[in-house]
């Protein structure tokens, strides 16, 4: 396949950029400027690559200004989850052949990476997706003697501190610690880890994951667009008749909003957040602008999420990230920003 050749060439980044389409609340308001500021691939084109943003021009004069971006994938408002996931389902398999893979969702709040991530019970996003399809294939592969076990953990990183999301307890109030050991495995402390071996237990976890996100949207809302979502899918092989072992690692990661707060307007609880997300935004960019570079410091110490992804991110790993953006001149300069973050890393 041509597009697999290209890959390899690249490296192991890929940038995907998705617009959403815009939403009916937004069309029938009044005081959301919803002209249309991005021009992408018409509906369909998957192999869409290009696309454009228009910046209006403001009161002091500025001109409007056009900027085009180019991406592995663009993905036009009208592609689907399943076209989505089509095209990411191969990096996904790839967890099962022992490889280390993470995918990330970066953009504004509001921009869709929610929807692409954990979607909902009628349109299932890429977490749901890939747990079903890598269960399905270890299900096969067992013909070939391979037996697998497979351990899901869901945490959120808020202010630069880690929550277990599938603890019973709403707040367990522990410290979780991470560590590394020399084999690239890693550990944070008193996680909680989900058997997923079975069907019934992927839909569990996805019904208590679909209920935190519930929360999240109608209590939490704020708060959880201020703390990024980890979910790691651990996939030990084991080949009864070779003696053959494979170990690979799966992450799927909803970022907190990239919307910048201004850090001087803000003070207390909003100063510290603003802070922690600029903070690891950036630090995740260094990393892997790092990375694609080949250059021989990684800063993967400069935050906590790129210090508990450090194994899945460096070596023959794999990532993916997502670029979701909003298609209005609302949202223009926004989009701007995560498309220029998005070329940064491409
Ligand atoms: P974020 O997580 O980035 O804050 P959400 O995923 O919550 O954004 O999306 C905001 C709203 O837009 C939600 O109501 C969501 O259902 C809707 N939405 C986002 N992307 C799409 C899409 N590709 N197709 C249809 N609706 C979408
Ligand atoms: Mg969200």
């Amino acid at each position: 396949k041509l597009h697999n050749i290209i890959q390899d060439l690249k490296g192991n980044i890929r940038v995907y950029c998705r617009v959403r389409p815009v939403s009916a609340a937004e069309a029938a308001d009044p005081a959301h400027d919803s002209e249309m500021s991005l021009d992408f691939p018409t509906s369909g084109d998957l192999l869409g690559r290009g696309l454009s943003v228009v910046v209006p021009g403001n009161l002091t004069g500025q001109a409007p200004q056009k900027h085009q971006f180019a991406f592995d994938r663009v993905f036009s408002p009208g592609t689907g989850q399943e076209m989505v996931f089509d095209e990411i389902s191969e990096l996904v398999q790839s967890a099962l052949d022992g490889h280390k893979v993470c995918i990330f969702a970066y953009g504004q709040t509001g921009s869709g990476k929610t929807y692409t991530m954990l979607g909902s019970r009628d349109q299932p996003g890429v977490i749901p997706r890939a747990m079903q399809q890598i269960f399905t294939s270890g299900q096969k592969l067992a013909a070939q003697d391979w037996r697998f076990n497979m351990q899901a953990s869901m945490l959120e990183i808020y202010n630069e501190d880690i929550r277990d999301l599938l603890s019973r307890k709403k707040d367990d109030g522990k410290k979780h610690n991470v560590t590394h050991d020399s084999n690239g495995v890693t550990n944070v402390s008193d996680m909680t880890m989900v058997d997923v071996n079975r069907p019934e237990a992927v839909e569990q976890l996805l019904a208590q994951a679909m209920e935190k996100r519930t929360v999240g949207c109608t209590h939490l809302n704020e708060q959880s667009s201020r703390s990024h979502m980890v979910f790691t899918m651990r996939i030990e092989g084991d080949n009864t008749a070779t003696g053959a072992k494979v170990s690979g690692v799966l992450n799927l990661i909803d970022l907190a909003g990239s919307e910048r707060v201004k850090e001087s307007g803000a003070t207390g609880q909003r100063l510290k957040e603003a802070q922690a997300i600029n903070k690891s935004l950036s630090a995740l960019g260094d990393v892997i602008m790092a990375l694609a570079n080949k250059q021989e410091h990684v800063p993967f110490r400069n935050s906590k999420l790129t210090y508990l992804l450090q194994p899945c991110l460096g070596g023959d790993s794999k990532t993916l990230m997502f670029l979701n953006v909003a298609p209005t001149r609302e949202f223009a300069h926004e989009s701007m920003c995560s498309l220029r973050f998005g070329s940064k890393v491409n």
